[in-house]
């Protein structure tokens, strides 16, 4: 099984081993930090400056119902795509740093959160570790996920299948562009 060429190409600044990654985040908690909006894009400002990543770019913002309990709030969603030299579980130990600046609190499963940041693809690489799954489990269920990811890349491919092929990344229930 495998899923595209997602590697980038090697640049001369130093970065001869970026890998093209994919990120997914979503809020729909405000707190002192900030709206869920300005959850997402803290952490996309974060992420433009990390030393260890290039070329940032980011999906426009969703709104999405939520997956889990329905007693919450709507979701803000959207997709990063971006180029690092950073491990697997690096990128993961980054993403929970990002949900921990925007004072993240487990509440219940798939409940409520300030910010959730999913590793959506590493590369081309498959990892089923006990801390890291990916592609993200369930990526190809999830408009919220595949919507802005064709948006920003609909050549790419998952488990051998365009992602505009998958019909899930054409199913607009639930899910309002905002941005
Ligand atoms: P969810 O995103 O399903 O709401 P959490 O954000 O609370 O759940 O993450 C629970 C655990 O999922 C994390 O501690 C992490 O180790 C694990 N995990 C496995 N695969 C991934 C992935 N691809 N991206 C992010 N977390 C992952
Ligand atoms: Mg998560």
């Amino acid at each position: 099984m495998s899923l595209t060429s997602n590697k980038a190409s090697a640049s001369n600044d130093g970065f001869s081993t970026l890998t093209r990654c994919y990120l997914g985040l979503g809020s729909n908690l405000s707190n002192e930090i900030g709206t869920p909006s300005q959850h997402i894009e803290q952490a996309i400002d974060r992420l433009a400056a990390h030393a260890d990543i290039r070329h940032v770019r980011a999906s426009s913002l969703y709104a999405s119902q939520p997956m889990g309990p329905q007693d919450q709030p709507d979701f803000v969603n959207a997709v990063v795509e971006l180029d690092t030299v950073l491990t697997p579980d690096a990128l993961l130990d980054l993403c929970q740093c990002l949900e921990q600046q925007a004072m993240r609190v487990r509440l219940r499963h798939w409940g409520e959160r300030s910010l959730d940041v999913d590793v959506l693809l590493y590369g081309a690489t498959l990892i089923d570790t006990p801390r890291l799954t990916v592609p993200h489990a369930g990526i190809l269920e999830r408009n919220f996920v595949l919507i802005p990811l064709a948006e920003l890349n609909p050549e790419l491919c998952l488990f051998e299948q365009r992602i505009i092929d998958i019909p899930m990344s054409h199913d607009w229930t639930g899910l309002v562009r905002l941005s």
